[in-house]
């Protein structure tokens, strides 16, 4: 079995062909087409295409793309396809929107294609061979620009009745804690028509707006690695509403670890506060969750594709 993921992205697209072990095999980007659905797919089924002649002379046998019991097909997607219309919806690269990305892949490959969304992909990614693998309850988590979520309970990715399982970036961050050490008081309004959701604190710009500084969330980073007082107390705020954020998860699904990726996920000094700061929040006089960095960093879309 032949695994082929596709990472479609706002401004590249790759494919990752992984053989049975999980080896890659070969790789390659293109940028992604501006504003045409018709070349999107287009685009994608060449680097598949080229992607199984490639394996097909590395390895000296023929690669059937047609034949899902010889090859796997899965696709790292902005937005999800929704359950009411099966067409795409929430993708920034907005002419995805409204497209049936699955059956028109499917119609022109002959054959059925997965799709996920990229926390989804994170998830499986390294619950198969990252930093869960083993795990038997895995919670991934992107914190990037934006935040999203997703869950594999036993090997299995959890979609959810309505499509939504570990969407978590949209609850509101828990708040009235009894033990809660910071005030949440300037909650901003999110895209999805709420206010005060984690993503609006959790993810990189909303870290840099809610500290009110003014600067980039890596240049907080770097003052408060270089000792600034200020910067040392908003990451402190930060690792707080985390922790807040995690225990709510952790009294929910009890996972046995949480997984992080995106570009929040690089800030090492996470590792060692948050399950720090989460013990006061959590329902358990001993906590066994891990929280860990991803294994396979910006790769976790293409290879969670692949393993879908
Ligand atoms: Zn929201």
């Amino acid at each position: 079995m032949i695994r082929f993921g596709v990472d479609l992205g706002g401004t590249k697209i790759e494919v990752m062909a992984l053989s049975a072990k999980g080896e890659t095999l070969f790789r390659e980007r293109v940028p992604t087409p501006k504003d045409s659905y018709e070349a999107t797919l287009q685009a994608i089924t060449g680097l598949v295409q080229r992607a199984a002649h490639r394996v097909s002379s590395l390895t000296g046998s023929q690669v059937n793309l047609a034949d899902p019991t010889q090859s796997g097909i899965g696709l790292a997607t902005p937005g999800a396809l929704s359950l009411r219309t099966g067409l795409i919806k929430n993708a920034n690269s907005t002419c995805l929107n409204g497209q049936a990305l699955d059956k028109d892949l499917a119609k022109r490959f002959g054959r059925p294609v997965k799709l996920a969304n990229d926390a989804n992909c994170l998830v499986v990614s390294e619950a198969q061979d990252g930093a869960a693998a083993g795990a038997s309850v895995v919670f991934g988590v992107i914190l990037g620009t934006g935040v999203g979520g997703g869950w594999v309970i036993n090997s299995q990715l959890i979609v959810g009745a309505n499509a939504v399982a570990g969407e978590w970036g949209h609850n509101p961050l828990p708040q009235f804690v009894s033990k809660q050490i910071v005030k949440d008081d300037n909650a901003y309004a999110c895209y999805c028509g709420q206010k005060g959701c984690i993503e609006t604190w959790l993810s990189g710009p909303g870290f840099a707006k809610t500290s009110g500084l003014g600067i980039s969330s890596e240049a907080i980073i770097d003052k408060m690695r270089q000792g600034d007082a200020a910067a040392t107390e908003v990451f402190s705020n930060y690792t707080d509403r985390l922790a807040r954020a995690f225990a709510s998860v952790i009294n929910l699904i009890d996972p046995d670890v949480i997984v992080l990726g995106g570009g929040m996920s690089q800030v090492d000094e996470l590792y060692d506060r948050v399950p720090t700061q989460w013990a006061q929040y959590v329902f358990s006089d001993e906590i066994r969750t891990r929280m860990v960095k991803s294994k396979h960093g910006d790769s976790s879309g293409v290879r969670g594709a692949a393993w879908l």
